[in-house]
């Protein structure tokens, strides 16, 4: 019989890592997380927003029903694990440019699988003289922001403190792989999960997944006005994270994809940002990172074709706040009790791109 040294060696602590590590870690199984505070995440950056109804159409979010209850269950427990605050359930506010969509949108929240993400309270945009609202607006609900930075520095401590957290750049060529699972600084391992978001496309177990990666860019601005605890959703986003702050975004890039902040991207944001918001604000900071995106816009998950030590739970595009939790529990059943993954998110959909 193989003795192993733990259960799981985790490459990488964005939210995919931390979720998955979580998830193992009430199961009982033992684990290292290896992480580099010095390395770019994409979960540092993020916003943190989890939003049931995207898009002009007001299209639920894939899974929405399963995605969103768990991820409120799985960070209101987190926040007790770590006793601080993470999870802000804060509404959306999605002010109409006209009539027109006026209409529109009310004769799509008539629809029963989208109602329920919508308030059936008097619309908000009163209370908030900030705001270009002139044909009222949609208040979703069951949405909100998680504070990433809290959630993984948190998390980093707990993990750091119990010795299950080692602070290291991974470099390929320090794993071996061994007929019953891997070997990394003279530690035995029965399977490596790689969780490190767009540097997959530096993994040569990996790299052959068909990653479309998405640069993206956020503002941080201090409003001249206090602003009420509703997120501004028309076209781009306005979280506001303090009484007189708000993180402002997203743009989309493809090229160069890199972790720069451009002008160019202030630019567009800020020029955005006139449609909603009426007010004066100071430009504090801005922030840049890359998505890790998937040509079907689904995760990429599970086990490689050839070495059934080696996986990966990544692709979580530009969602990985609402994914993460119900998936990391998938994928953790799936490895301990053979439970089937959603084929939807299974990376054995992409086996012919391996084989070929
Ligand atoms: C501008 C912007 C705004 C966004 N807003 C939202 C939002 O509001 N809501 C939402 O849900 N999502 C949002 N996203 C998307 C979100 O960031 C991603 O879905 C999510 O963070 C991906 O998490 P991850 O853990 O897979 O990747 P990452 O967060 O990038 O984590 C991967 C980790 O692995 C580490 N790593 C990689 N290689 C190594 C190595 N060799 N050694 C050690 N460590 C390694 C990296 O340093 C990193 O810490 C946004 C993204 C951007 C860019």
């Amino acid at each position: 019989m193989p003795s192993f040294d733990y259960d799981y060696l985790i490459i990488g602590q964005g939210i995919a890592g931390t979720s998955v590590a979580w998830h193992l870690h009430d199961l009982g199984m033992s684990f290292q997380i290896v992480g580099d505070a010095s390395m770019p995440s994409s979960s540092r950056v993020a916003a943190g927003i989890f939003n049931p109804l995207t898009g002009k159409k007001l299209v639920k979010t894939w899974l929405a029903d399963d995605l969103f209850p768990y991820a409120r269950t799985f960070y209101g427990n987190l926040e007790a694990k770590l006793d601080r605050k993470i999870m802000h359930l804060t509404p959306i506010y999605r002010p109409f440019r006209s009539i027109e969509e006026q209409n529109t949108y009310l004769a799509q929240t008539a629809d029963p699988g989208i109602s329920p993400y919508v308030a059936q309270t008097p619309d908000p945009g009163a209370e908030m003289p900030y705001v270009n609202a002139d044909f009222g607006g949609l208040e979703v609900v069951q949405s909100g922001w998680i504070d990433l930075p809290a959630l993984l520095d948190g998390s980093r401590s707990y993990f750091q403190e119990r010795h299950l957290y080692v602070e290291a750049a991974f470099n390929a060529a320090d794993l071996t792989r061994t007929e019953e699972g891997v070997e990394w600084r003279d530690k035995r391992f029965k399977t490596v999960i790689f969780c490190q978001g767009f540097f997959a496309l530096e993994n040569s177990w990996f790299n052959w997944l068909p990653f479309t990666p998405v640069k993206g860019q956020i503002l941080e601005i201090a409003t001249d006005v206090p602003v009420k605890p509703y997120i501004i959703n028309q076209g781009i986003f306005a979280l506001p994270v303090a009484e007189n702050r708000m993180k402002v975004g997203a743009t989309y890039s493809w090229n160069p994809l890199d972790w720069e902040v451009t002008e160019a991207a202030t630019e567009e944001l800020e020029a955005k940002l006139r449609g909603p918001l009426s007010t004066g604000y100071t430009l504090m900071g801005a922030q840049a990172g890359i998505r890790p995106s998937v040509r079907d816009r689904r995760p990429l998950i599970g086990i490689h074709p050839e070495f059934p030590n080696v996986c990966i739970f990544n692709g979580l595009g530009t969602k990985g706040v609402t994914l993460a939790p119900f998936l990391a529990k998938e994928f953790c059943n799936h490895l301990i009790y053979g439970k089937e993954l959603n084929p939807l998110v299974n990376i054995k959909r992409y086996f012919s791109l391996y084989f070929r």
